[in-house]
C-alpha cells in the first residue's frame, strides 16, 4: 500500500480553499495545512474544518490569531517542510518568488494559471497532457479558460482532427467576493490586441493545435461564456460531435429540457442541488447549441465555473506529479467520484414522464 501524499496549501482564496477541500476528500491525500496570511471568514471557516493553520509571516499575524482565538499551528515554512508537494494558490506573482522557497525545501508544487508558463515548463490539463507531469517537481495547472478550453479542443481534437479552432472568450469581471473589480457598467474587448493569451496558453498543454483567441471583460460574477468555433479534418455530423463531447465526465451537455438559458441558470443548479459552494466544476455546452454547418465546421457556447473547473485537475496534478497513478483515466475516475462530478449528468436527455 503506497503511503498517502501530504499536500499543503499554500495561499487559501478562491482557489486554495477548493482545492484543500478537494484534498481533504481524497484517500489517497492527507491535508497537512494551509497557510493564511491573516485570520478572517476564511481562516474562521478553515479552523471549524479542523485544518490546520499556518502564518505566511507568524512575527507579524501571530497576534492577531492569538486575539482572534484562531490556533496557529506555525509557521507557512513549517507548513511545506511536512508536506510532499505544495499547491501554491497565491496570487498571481507571488508563487514564482514561492518557487524558491520550495526549491530550498527540495519540495514538489503547483503553480495555478496566474503564472507565467516559463516558471515550470510543464502546463497541466488533466485529459490532454496528464502524462507530461509524471514524476515532475513544477508543474502549472493552467487557469480556469485555459482548462476548460483544452477540455473541448482535446476532445474534438482526438476525435476529428482540429485544422484551426477559434474561439471568443466573453470573461466575467471578478470573482463573487470581490469587490475592488470591474467594470461595473462597460464591456471591455481586453486585451484588444489579437490573440488574447489564453490561445497560446492553450497550446501550451496542446502545441500542435492551431487556435487563436479573443476575449472581453463584462459585468457579471458568475461564469465565463465562450463562443467556440472548430475547422476539423474529417466532417463529422451533430451527432458524433455531441457523442465526442459525452466522451468525457467534465463535459457536460446541458439538456434543452433543462430550460437553462445563461450562466444564472447553471449556478442555481449547482446552488439546489446542494454541491459544496454551489460550484459547477464540469465544462457546460449547451446542447442545442452544437451545430455543425455544411462544410463540416463546429460551432457551439460553453459556460465556464471559473471558480471551480480548475479543482479537480489540481488533484489529478497530484496524482501525476506525486506517481500516486499514471493511467489519467483512472485518477480522473477516481477524483469526479470523490467530487460528485458529473453525477447529474446521468439524467436522461428525456424529459421525465
Ligand atoms: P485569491 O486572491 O482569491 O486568493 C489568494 C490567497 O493567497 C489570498 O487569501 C491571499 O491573502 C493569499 N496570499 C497572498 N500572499 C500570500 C503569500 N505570500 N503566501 C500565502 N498566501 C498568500 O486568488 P485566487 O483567485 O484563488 O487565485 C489564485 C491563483 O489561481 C492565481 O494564479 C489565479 O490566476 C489562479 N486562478 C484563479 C481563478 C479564479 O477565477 N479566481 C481561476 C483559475 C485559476
Amino acid at each position: 500500500m503506497v503511503d498517502k501524499v501530504k499536500v499543503a496549501l499554500n495561499g487559501y482564496g478562491t482557489i486554495g480553499k477548493r482545492v484543500a477541500d478537494a484534498v481533504a476528500r481524497q484517500d489517497d491525500m492527507t491535508l497537512v495545512g494551509i497557510a493564511k496570511t491573516k485570520p478572517d471568514y476564511e481562516a474562521y471557516a478553515a479552523a471549524q474544518k479542523g485544518y490546520a493553520i499556518y502564518a505566511v509571516d507568524v512575527a507579524k499575524a501571530g497576534p492577531e490569531f492569538k486575539e482572534a482565538g484562531l490556533p496557529l499551528a506555525g509557521s507557512n515554512e513549517d507548513m511545506i517542510k511536512k508536506a510532499d508537494l505544495i499547491v501554491d494558490a497565491t496570487p498571481a506573482g507571488i508563487g514564482a518568488k514561492n518557487k524558491k522557497m520550495y526549491e530550498k525545501l527540495g519540495k514538489k508544487a503547483i503553480f495555478e494559471g496566474g503564472e507565467k508558463a516559463e516558471l515550470t515548463g510543464t502546463s497541466f490539463d488533466a485529459a490532454a497532457n496528464y502524462d507530461e507531469a509524471i514524476g515532475k517537481q513544477f508543474v502549472r495547472v493552467v487557469s480556469c479558460n485555459t482548462t476548460a478550453l483544452c477540455r473541448t479542443v482535446y476532445a474534438i481534437d482526438s476525435a476529428f482532427g482540429i485544422e484551426k479552432a477559434l474561439v471568443t472568450l466573453v470573461r466575467r469581471a471578478a470573482d463573487p467576493n470581490e469587490i475592488k473589480k470591474g467594470p461595473i457598467n462597460a464591456i471591455i474587448p481586453d486585451p484588444l490586441t489579437l490573440p488574447s493569451h489564453h490561445g497560446p496558453d492553450v497550446q501550451t498543454v496542446l502545441p500542435h493545435v492551431n487556435i487563436i483567441t479573443a476575449a472581453m471583460k463584462v459585468p457579471t460574477t458568475l461564469m465565463h461564456v465562450h463562443s467556440v468555433n472548430f475547422k476539423v479534418k474529417d466532417k463529422p455530423s451533430q451527432q458524433d460531435v455531441i457523442k465526442a463531447l459525452e466522451k468525457w465526465n467534465r463535459i457536460w451537455l446541458i439538456p434543452p429540457w433543462f430550460d437553462i438559458k445563461s450562466t444564472a441558470g447553471i449556478m442555481e443548479l449547482g446552488r439546489v442541488l446542494g454541491r459544496p459552494k454551489g460550484d459547477m466544476p464540469e465544462t457546460a455546452i449547451w446542447k442545442q447549441s452544437v451545430t455543425v454547418d455544411k462544410d463540416g465546421d463546429i460551432y457551439l457556447f460553453q459556460g465556464v465555473h471559473q471558480e471551480s473547473d480548475v479543482i479537480p485537475e489540481n488533484i489529478d496534478c497530484i496524482r501525476a506529479m506525486t506517481g500516486l497513478e499514471k493511467d489519467k483515466m483512472k485518477s480522473m475516475a477516481k477524483t469526479d467520484k470523490s467530487m460528485g462530478i458529473g453525477k447529474f449528468k446521468a439524467w436522461k436527455d428525456m424529459p421525465p414522464q
